[in-house]
């Protein structure tokens, strides 16, 4: 049976992998104990999405769980509105898109697309700024680009030891559980 990657962690793979480790050791826990000041902020946003409370509008689709088969991913998307075609993942609040965020929108694309579903824009959008950030749709380049980085989340060895970013862990919500670093969690 193939084992399926949660689209949600392809920008946590990209933080850093060992952070993967510490999410599925404490997803079972206390998310309050988990998650910090910024993360608790964009996942009450999402939580309209996920109550479904967004829109009643026939032409948009909110929080449907999509998978595809050929990657071997599955995750939720955010919203799809069909009269437009066009899929948006919203941010509370976005300085910066990440590489990691544009490959998630991108593994929500595929899925899409597998499932059935036309898609011809893709786009970013943070609530607090009212703000819309259009991301192109992959080609065949971007799609080998997303395909080479799946494998590699696939085939990481979590036993092998990691490159630490004292930056990097300072701003990581794991870091007052994470064996890897003594650095102290900014949000502490
Ligand atoms: S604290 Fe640092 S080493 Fe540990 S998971 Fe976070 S980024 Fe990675």
């Amino acid at each position: 049976m193939q084992d399926y990657i949660a689209i949600s962690t392809l920008n946590d793979f990209i933080f850093c992998p060992y952070s993967i480790y510490l999410h599925n050791v404490y997803m079972g826990g206390d998310e309050d104990l988990v998650h910090a000041t910024p993360q608790t902020q964009g996942k009450a946003a999402h939580e309209a999405i996920d109550e479904k409370k967004y829109s009643t509008r026939k032409d948009e689709i909110t929080a449907l769980s999509v998978y595809s088969n050929e990657l071997g991913i599955i995750g939720k998307i955010d919203l799809y509105k069909g009269n437009e075609k066009a899929l948006i993942e919203r941010k509370y609040l976005l300085h910066t898109i990440y590489q990691g965020q544009i490959y998630q929108l991108w593994a929500q694309y595929y899925c899409m697309t597998e499932m059935g579903y036309e898609v011809k824009h893709l786009s970013f959008y943070s609530i607090s700024t009212n703000t819309k950030y259009p991301i192109d749709v992959p080609d065949e380049n971007g799609k080998q680009e997303l395909v080479d980085f799946i494998t590699r989340f696939k085939q990481f060895d979590p036993t092998k030891p990691i490159h630490t970013n004292i930056n990097k862990c300072a701003h990581c919500i794991y870091c007052n559980l994470c064996d890897k670093t003594e650095t102290e969690n900014v949000y502490s």
